[in-house]
């Protein structure tokens, strides 16, 4: 399958517009099942030190470049600092630590995991990656669940304006507000639990959708993501689902279909409220 088309970041460093999530992929699963994502034709790969799966996810992308498919500058991956991690000297050590465990010379985007607003750290923890991105070991720096509150914070500290914040978005949460913000300043948005965990499936809506346009309940979520501009990393166990999600820009979504979409919003989370974890 071809890859996803890239996405400019605002440094001018490419993404890939769907990428393969890991978090709860088991460490023993992770290389065959990020190693399939690869020869399908995802160039881009979430994980995060939380996640346990780094060595696995390293390689993977090490056997994909040594069998010569493709460069390592094809691939886009991502990692991710923990909470126990903030403070700057902290996380300079966490990401020696993720980068041992991956195996590269180079990580293409490091993010904040959370921003632990009680611990505020979230400052000082960004000027440990923009130390990292200085020095040329991470092609582009951002954040994770970061809510406009903590974006102004952070802008108002900050030299190098974060090129992503990954945040929990579906069509449940459209975090309409936080999007407009990422807009206005440059910020690429990328959604995780892009299909609601897989819950988000069963919704009459996305179904009935799926029968119009002979697609599956997961390619017209994600195709629902793609046209609004968003950056999908679903998780998936089998090979025939990651195919499937990534099959998902050689269709479009009508202007109805994405009302009925949009008309899901009701605020429902998967995960915690950024604002509550610490
Ligand atoms: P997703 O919304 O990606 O949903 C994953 C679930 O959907 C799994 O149960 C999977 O099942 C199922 N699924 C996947 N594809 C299909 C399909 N085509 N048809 C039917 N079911 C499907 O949830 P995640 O929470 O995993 O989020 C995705 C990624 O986002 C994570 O893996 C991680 O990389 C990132 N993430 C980041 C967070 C952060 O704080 N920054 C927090 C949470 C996630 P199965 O696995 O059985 O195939």
């Amino acid at each position: 399958m071809d890859p996803a088309p890239k996405l400019t970041l605002n440094n001018g460093v490419l993404m890939d517009q769907a990428g393969y999530g890991t978090y709860k992929v088991p460490l023993q699963d992770t290389a065959p099942l990020a190693s399939a994502a690869l020869s399908l034709g995802y160039r881009h790969i979430d994980t995060a030190a939380l996640y346990g799966n780094e060595e696995g996810v390293g390689q993977a992308v090490r056997n994909f470049t040594h069998a010569g498919h493709v460069v390592r500058e094809d691939l886009f991956v991502t990692s991710k600092v923990w909470n126990t991690d903030h403070g700057y000297d902290a996380a300079l050590r966490a990401f020696d630590t993720s980068m041992q465990k991956l195996g590269f010379e180079y990580l293409d985007l490091y993010l904040i995991h959370w921003p632990c607003p009680e611990r505020g750290l979230y400052a000082e923890t960004y000027k440990a990656l923009e130390t990292l991105y200085s020095e040329g070991r991470i092609r582009a720096i951002g954040v994770s669940n970061f809510n406009r509150e903590h974006l102004e914070v952070l802008l108002d500290a900050a030299y190098v304006v974060p090129a992503v914040n990954q945040v929990e978005l579906h069509p449940w949460l459209p975090q309409r507000d936080l999007r407009s913000f990422h807009e206005a300043n440059g910020i690429a948005t990328v959604a995780w639990s892009p299909l609601g965990r897989g819950a988000l499936l069963q919704e009459p809506a996305v179904q009935d959708i799926a029968g119009d346009t002979g697609r599956t309940p997961a390619q017209v979520v994600l195709r629902w993501h793609v046209q609004a501009g968003h950056t999908v990393i679903p998780k998936a166990s089998t090979e025939e689902r990651m195919a499937e999600n990534l099959d998902i820009f050689s269709f479009e979504l009508s202007p109805e279909h994405v009302a009925a979409l949009d008309r899901l919003e009701s605020g429902r989370r998967t995960g915690s409220n950024p604002s509550e974890v610490n």
